[in-house]
């Protein structure tokens, strides 16, 4: 098709891993193989320019644990490190499967992971409430003594235990967004993984990292925004966006423009922490232009999505 229309790819944690199944290295890969065929089609068929971005959820719970549970004999490790490795994680996964799917096709195209820094606001509210549920559960005694030694936040999780939570800052900017516009024409980009790892911009200059985690799909939106991209494509695990979701009159939705997210978020149809920051940033980045449009739909729709057959399209008007 000759088409040079960018394309920003969120990719959501049924991308990386079997809902159910074992948060294995192994498993991941094999998911990962089968993300990178879909991924190998949007290239083949359109041939847009693509970068990824994906979640980091399960992966960085994972390496939490084993800091934590290691901390008898290594210190543990900070937050922010451990969303650097999840990104080198992640991103070496799928360079590796999307670098194999595509030389298969005779698309042969380097595929790199560039680890990612993202300012956030110290001034932002979210450090003044910090709601985003990571890592193990604990017991009481061990959420006290948490909180005690480390400063953590812990709270009840809805019977289950006690959980850490981590403010969710909004992201302002992308350190290496100019590194990752020189590499977009010649390679796929991984971006901005788990959301990024958040740094704050100290007096002097420097970066620091904090430990807060970003919504990986606002910081997509911030990739899509940063580069110019055309699409933004959310993928995730349901073909749709609905109202009224699993309720006797959910209504599936096609189409939707900037205004009726507004209004539909209002009304409270979309899930804090799942639904609604896909549709915050499907929202922003509709908003842009006229011709831009975001796409929310399943890994399994996207092509059809990506052909205005399936899935639900946003649009500024
Ligand atoms: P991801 O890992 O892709 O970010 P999330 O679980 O965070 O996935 O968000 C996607 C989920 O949001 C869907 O699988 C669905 O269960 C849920 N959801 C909440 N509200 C809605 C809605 N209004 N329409 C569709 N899905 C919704
Ligand atoms: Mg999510």
């Amino acid at each position: 098709m000759g088409s040079h229309q960018k394309v920003v790819i969120a990719l959501g944690g049924n991308a990386l891993q079997e809902p159910g199944a074992p948060a294995t290295a192994e498993a991941q890969l094999e998911v990962v193989k089968k993300t990178a065929e879909i991924i190998t089609d949007i290239k083949c068929i359109f041939g847009y320019e693509l970068a990824i971005v994906h979640g980091n959820g399960p992966q960085i719970g994972r390496i939490l644990l084993a800091s934590e549970l290691a901390a008898e004999v290594t210190p543990a490790m900070p937050l922010n490190v451990c969303t650097a490795m999840s990104q080198g994680y992640i991103g070496y996964h799928i360079q590796q499967g999307l670098s194999h799917a595509l030389a298969n096709r005779n698309r042969p195209l380097p595929v790199v992971t560039v680890i990612t820094q993202v300012v956030v606001d110290p001034a932002d509210p979210a450090f003044q409430n910090p709601t985003k549920p990571i890592g193990p559960f604990y017991s009481e005694e061990e959420a006290g003594k948490l909180a005690a030694e480390r400063g953590f936040v812990l709270r009840e999780d809805a019977g289950r235990g006690w959980r850490r939570v981590v403010p969710s800052p909004l992201p302002q900017r992308i350190v290496e967004i100019h590194s990752i516009k020189e590499l977009w024409d010649s390679t796929i980009v991984i971006a901005a993984g788990g959301g990024g790892i958040p740094v704050i911009e100290k007096e002097d200059g420097t970066l620091e990292g904090v430990p807060a985690v970003i919504d990986k799909d606002l910081a997509a939106e911030k990739l899509a925004e940063e580069v110019g991209a055309d699409i933004l494509m959310i993928l995730t695990e349901v073909e749709q966006v609905a109202l009224n979701y699993k309720k006797a009159n959910q209504q599936n939705l096609s189409r939707l423009t900037a205004a009726e997210c507004e209004q539909y978020i209002r009304e409270g149809h979309f899930a804090p922490g799942s639904m609604l920051p896909k549709i915050q940033a499907a929202q922003a980045f509709a908003r842009l232009h006229p011709k831009k449009k975001a796409i929310i739909t399943s890994l399994a729709k996207a092509v059809e999505a990506l052909n205005g057959s399936a899935g639900t399209v946003i649009t500024q008007q």
